[in-house]
């Protein structure tokens, strides 16, 4: 037990440990949309589940809230088999709370009823709903229909609704994709902060990446329905496994170039690698790695202007296009000499290519 910003006593929920194992999923005759999916998140984890549109993020979290049954596999929730070989849990009996991207709020309901709606025994409707939308910010909210609710209220009401069933597990699917930037990194922040404070293993699946760096204590990054990556946010950002999650995961460039054994030659210096690795490689180059100095045979040919960093397109003596990010303003322009070299850490390299060969 702890105790909220407001001095309300707050009853953390019970921490626990989710196991998926070898889910599979597929719609009737159409490709799988899961492929052999497995991951644990630890108690009171946030594991941030990134991937583009379609790979089958919403299908993996309502194969674990109950909404929808896999072809094979299993999940539990702290050993107690939720779905599994001749076992399915119904889903308001599996401890797992769910955030949408819509908030799904009743319309012709208060906020204090709407969040009611989460909390199954009549006697602890009252404390828990106030517990709730105190932890969301939303207490003396509670008689406003959700017309009179911003679009951010009206989510951070939806979220309250799933905390206040004390889930062992939430699992929130993409809730702020339909609001504005600044709101959005708003709540972004809130949300973190809450599910510390209640301590509950959570998934957050979302495709922005900087809200799955901010969010997650670990990034698994999803694919064509399998899990390509999953580690620490840096590690996933810095050392991608494929090609295909360092270019879907940040702004990524491939460099074809020779290996010879720790570092790569490259027409920007001699670049660190993470493996050892020897002969015809592309390289990992993330933009910020460049470092663009006066003096130089490399050619500006384009320059852009971000406010916060800028990007010179650069075309090496070599005949290799790349490109730099820079904090702050450009310091040149088009048609700018300047020298160009790599910096910071060791860096990826994938064997080359077919497409890196051709170009
Ligand atoms: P998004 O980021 O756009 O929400 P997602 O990664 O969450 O995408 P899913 O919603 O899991 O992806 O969908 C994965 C694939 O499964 C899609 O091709 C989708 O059309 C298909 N799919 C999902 N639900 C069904 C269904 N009930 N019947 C048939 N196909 C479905």
């Amino acid at each position: 037990m702890h105790t909220n910003i407001e001095g309300h006593e707050v009853i953390a929920a019970r921490a626990a440990r989710l196991e998926v194992r070898g889910l599979d999923k597929r719609f009737a005759a159409d490709a799988p949309v899961l492929s052999g999916v497995s991951l644990d998140v630890a108690p009171g984890a946030i594991l941030a589940l990134l991937g583009p549109s379609g790979c089958g993020k919403t299908t993996l979290l309502r194969c674990i809230a109950g909404l929808e049954s896999p072809d094979a596999g299993c999940v539990t929730l702290d050993n107690r088999e939720l779905v599994g070989i001749d076992v399915s849990i119904a889903p308001e009996r599996r401890g797992v709370g769910m955030v949408f991207q819509d908030p799904a709020l009743f319309p012709h309901m208060n906020v204090a009823k709407n969040v009611a709606l989460g909390v199954q025994r009549a006697e602890r409707r009252g404390p828990r709903v106030s517990e709730a939308l105190a932890l969301v910010g939303m207490d003396g909210y509670e008689e406003r229909t959700p017309d009179q609710l911003s679009g951010g209220q009206q989510q951070r009401v939806a979220i309250a609704r799933a905390v206040a069933a004390r889930p062992k597990v939430l699992l929130l699917d993409e809730p702020f994709s339909d609001l504005d930037a600044r709101l959005r990194s708003e709540l972004r922040g809130e949300l973190r902060e809450l599910l510390a404070k209640l301590g509950t293993t959570a998934i957050f699946v979302t495709h922005d990446q900087e809200e799955a760096l901010l969010i997650g204590d670990e990034v698994a990054v999803m694919l064509d329905g399998v899990i390509a990556q999953r580690d620490a946010a840096s590690v996933v950002y810095e050392q991608p496994a494929t090609r295909d999650v360092a270019t879907f995961l940040g702004d990524a460039e491939f460099v074809a170039c020779e290996a010879n054994g720790d570092h790569a030659d490259t027409p920007f210096g001699r670049v660190p690698l993470h493996h050892r690795v020897c002969g015809a490689v592309e390289i990992l180059l993330r933009p910020e790695r460049l470092d663009v100095r006066p003096g130089g045979e490399a050619l500006i040919d384009g320059v852009e202007f971000y406010g916060h960093d800028a990007v010179y397109r650069l075309l090496l003596p070599s005949g290799v296009r790349v490109r730099a990010r820079v904090v702050g303003p450009p310091a040149f322009g088009e048609g700018d000499r300047v020298g160009v070299r790599f910096t910071g850490p060791p860096t990826q390299a994938y064997p080359l290519s077919q497409e890196g060969a051709r170009g």
